[in-house]
């Protein structure tokens, strides 16, 4: 094939740009392929139902104005969602201007549910099934009384089953689920050691069982997903998961990061310090977790008495700011997030994590992070699972 052919040949933009390039060849930042015109129509399909999703109903002149959208392609777009039962028309806007009044369109906001799961919580798993603005409508949970590996996974099907029951025959637009451990972009739980599951292909696995749409996640991933979608996070944060363990989920550019080998955020095994420590489950001494997980401070808290439980809760903090301030650095974040037990957590132990995080970085650039707990409480992994479902299913967050 000749130079010029490569030229012409439309599947072949990347080839033609690397022969008129004069520097040598350096590696992309980003993968370039090309858009085609089904991934063009997906992506504007989003932009329709985002627009109608974060604004309420509107016209379609409203939503041509706000996406940039033609009209025609608009009423194009609008026509199939409407064919797809996503949309629906709720009548004639009362308008102030002479002419033909705007027809006001929405999502179909209670024509499906979603269902969320949280299996992060070491007592027992939590589900609920949520409509799509978030909301819980019915909740439900199993114990897990220690179970591990096949028959933590029967425990997942049973919940899943009840949930199914409560959403009765309101269609479910998908399942998602926010676990612990490593979890790839496939829904493979690779790790969850708590749960004693190796490799185990849970998304597949409940697709299968259960015929709906599933993601499976990390749960502070999902967490971080709940605080930017209904918790106002930044779109630069990280969110800190306290409980039975220590993890933490990253929003860059509003994306989230899940790292070359989907661990990304796992911080609690980083070990805090030169100065030793307790031995951790996973052998090393000092790491995050042996100074922040809940079962580790209540210890340490049970151990003392008056003034000393608010310095076993600086010292936790102080820990906690000594492994967040490279990170806070190197990615210039906004904000941090925590979130677990506020009765602990807010206090003398975020005041200082905050001070710590200050004192190592550089206060010109972040000198006004914002450290804060989240507003979501419990339900926070749920309604991340919620977020997975709507972003993955509509393109909307
Ligand atoms: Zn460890």
């Amino acid at each position: 094939m000749s130079a010029s052919e490569v030229q012409r040949s439309p599947s072949r933009p990347d080839v033609a740009s690397t022969s008129a390039r004069s520097f040598a060849p350096t590696r992309a930042l980003r993968p370039k392929a090309k858009l085609l015109p089904e991934h063009a129509r997906g992506h504007n399909r989003s932009l329709v139902l985002q627009t109608l999703y974060r604004s309420g109903p509107c016209s379609r002149a409203d939503i041509a104005r706000t996406t940039g959208l033609t009209r025609v392609t608009v009423s194009d777009l609008v026509a199939e969602l409407i064919g797809d039962g996503l949309l629906e028309e709720l009548g004639q806007r009362e308008e102030s201007r002479p002419g033909k009044p705007a027809t006001l369109l929405d999502l179909r906001r209670d024509a499906f549910v979603i269902l969320g799961l949280d299996l992060s919580e070491h007592s027992g798993f939590s589900g609920a099934v949520l409509d799509l603005d978030g909301h819980l409508l019915a909740r439900e949970e199993v114990a897990l009384d220690g179970s591990t590996g096949d028959a933590a996974l029967d425990r997942v099907i049973t919940l899943v089953g009840r949930l199914v029951e409560h959403a009765g025959p309101t269609p479910i637009l998908g399942l998602g689920v926010g676990s612990p451990g490593v979890v790839d972009l496939g829904g493979v739980v690779l790790t969850a050691p708590n749960l004693g599951w190796e490799g185990l292909p849970l998304q597949e696995t409940l697709h299968e069982r259960f015929g709906v749409p599933v993601v499976v996640a990390n749960d502070a991933n999902a967490a971080i997903l709940a605080e930017h979608g209904f918790g106002g996070a930044a779109a630069d944060a990280m969110l800190i998961k306290i409980g039975h363990g220590v993890g933490a989920g990253l929003l860059l550019d509003g994306r989230p990061m899940y790292g070359s080998r989907f661990a990304a955020g796992e911080i609690g095994h980083v070990v805090v310090g030169t100065d030793g420590g307790e031995v951790c489950a996973c052998g090393k001494r000092g790491c995050l977790e042996t100074w922040l997980s809940i079962p580790r401070l209540e210890r340490a808290l049970a151990a003392v008495q008056g003034d000393e439980r608010d310095r076993v809760l600086e010292q936790a903090g102080e820990r906690l700011g000594i492994a967040l301030a490279p990170v806070v650095g190197a990615l210039d974040l906004g904000e941090v997030i925590l979130a677990g037990p506020t009765g602990l957590l807010d206090g003398p132990l975020a005041a200082a994590a905050l001070e710590t995080i200050r004192s190592r970085t550089m206060s010109e650039f972040h000198g006004d992070l914002s450290l804060r707990m989240s507003t979501l409480g419990q339900d926070i992994v749920l309604r991340g699972a919620a977020v997975m479902v709507l972003s993955g299913q509509l393109g909307v967050s």
